[in-house]
């Protein structure tokens, strides 16, 4: 099929790549240049293995272009992969969705043939119903199911390991209002050979914001569990191997640590908390869960004070992506870790393999190692991201605290804290 992506970010870049790859020609269409002539050359905009390859493997089947209007009457499907970051107050901004929605109208307007757009992006229950089909209605003067057709069909792969979770994905949710949508949604993923499950448009944007508020609640009920482990002397991870055995429990994100980052989980549970307020719910977990998470990176800077003051120290930083594998440094708890120690006096020195020109950008006042080993020269050594390549590292003689449980430096620090064991 002949495919727009709106949107060259994370999810974008790796649903366009994707499609590639499963034979369909794909329009990138974005609005920064640059990151369409990496596209074009082969080049992925974001540090995401094994995107690159897949870009330069497909790339007669890969255009890109800033017209949005050219690019919807060009192709048959349209897929929104725009941002929808958080407001000031905890809810989603629709900003980006509103506008593409506006320009994807009255493309559709002049466009004879039947073009079915996908909202790819996070959008809160009722988003497409009350938001975005109104706007392509009046813009584009055609009903929806009629004379364009409209899904839901939410994200759920991981930054890191995207490529192989949109292939190997556990499921695809589609969320439609007529047959013939899902028939050629269904279709369109059916080579992947992964269960579909097909519902409603609300129910799809909802199964997205229940699966990571779920997984932030996990992750959270795990750091809770930890901290109460840490205290009693026992080995948070051990239990939660044993805890994890329960095929009804299952074990995967379900290690404590210093809490959960990233440009999703926190700004999915913070808008689905507006959404559930402004419904007259009492998002009783959820908060918890917000709240709780806020707590935990502070956990790292109260155990390095028991044993030395930060200030007028050097204190070594470890890591400033919110997981390995990525550049992405949205919510990363490395920010909050460094706003203490700097606060504290102390001298931040800090180093990551991929994510410290976006940091720089926003933190520009500490010391930015050209090496991890650099780092190690600091009077303290904190591990915020579990990059591989902290594993090589000689830790002994080192004061380390560990929000992520490195081994080695687990066996070999002369001083070592893991936050939860
Ligand atoms: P991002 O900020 O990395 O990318 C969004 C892109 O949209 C940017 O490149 C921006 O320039 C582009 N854009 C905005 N308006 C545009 C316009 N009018 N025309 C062309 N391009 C436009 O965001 P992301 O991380 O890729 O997330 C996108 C959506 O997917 C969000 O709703 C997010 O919640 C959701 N999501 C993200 C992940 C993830 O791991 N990053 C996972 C699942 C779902």
């Amino acid at each position: 099929m002949h495919i727009s992506v709106i949107g060259t970010g994370y999810i974008g870049s790796v649903t366009g790549a994707c499609l590639a790859e499963m034979g369909h020609t794909i329009v990138f269409v974005g609005r920064d240049t640059r990151k369409l002539d990496m596209i074009r050359a082969g080049r992925s905009p974001i540090f995401e293995p094994g995107l690159d390859t897949l870009l330069t493997k497909n790339g007669e089947r890969i255009e890109t272009t800033t017209d949005l209007v050219r690019a919807v009457e060009e192709t048959e499907l349209t897929f929104i992969c725009v941002g929808t970051p958080p407001d000031k107050d905890g809810s989603s901004d629709l900003s980006q969705i509103r506008e593409v929605s506006h320009t994807i109208g009255k493309a559709l307007g002049t466009d004879n043939k039947y073009h079915t757009i996908i909202t790819k992006s996070t959008v809160l229950p009722g988003t497409i119903e009350d938001v975005i089909i109104p706007i392509l209605e009046k813009e584009s003067l055609k009903k929806a199911g009629v004379g364009f057709g409209i899904a839901s069909n939410p994200e759920f792969l991981k930054e890191g390991t995207a490529v192989d979770d949109f292939f190997h994905t556990d499921r695809v949710v589609i969320g439609v209002r007529d047959r013939k949508t899902a028939e050629l949604l269904e279709n369109l993923y059916r080579p992947l050979n992964v269960p579909i499950f097909t519902t409603t448009l609300r129910t799809s944007e909802m199964i997205k914001f229940a699966s990571n508020a779920f997984l932030a609640t996990k992750i959270t009920f795990a750091n809770e569990i930890g901290n109460f482990c840490k205290e009693l002397g026992i080995d948070s991870y051990e239990v939660f191997e044993g805890v994890g055995l329960d095929t009804r429990i299952n074990p995967k994100f379900f290690r404590s640590g210093i809490g959960f980052g990233g440009s999703c989980f926190p700004k999915d549970v913070n808008a689905l908390i507006a959404h559930a307020k402004s419904s007259g719910i009492i998002p009783r977990i959820l908060n918890a869960v917000i709240a709780t998470n806020e707590d935990q990176p502070k956990r790292m800077v109260a155990l390095l004070k028991k044993h030395l003051d930060p200030q007028n120290r050097t204190i070594g930083v470890l890591g400033l992506a919110f997981k390995p594998d990525t550049d992405d440094i949205r919510e990363s708890r490395a920010l909050p870790v460094i706003r203490m120690l700097l606060n504290e006096g102390a001298t931040v020195k800090v180093y990551d393999p991929v994510a410290m020109a976006g940091f720089k950008k926003i933190c520009p006042d500490l010391t930015y190692a050209a090496s991890a080993s650099e780092v190690l020269d600091a009077d303290a050594v904190l591990i915020v991201t579990e990059w591989d390549e902290f594993n090589n590292l000689d830790y002994s003689g080192k004061l380390v605290i560990d929000g992520r449980r490195l081994t080695r430096a687990r066996k070999e620090a002369a001083v070592y804290e893991g936050v939860c064991w």
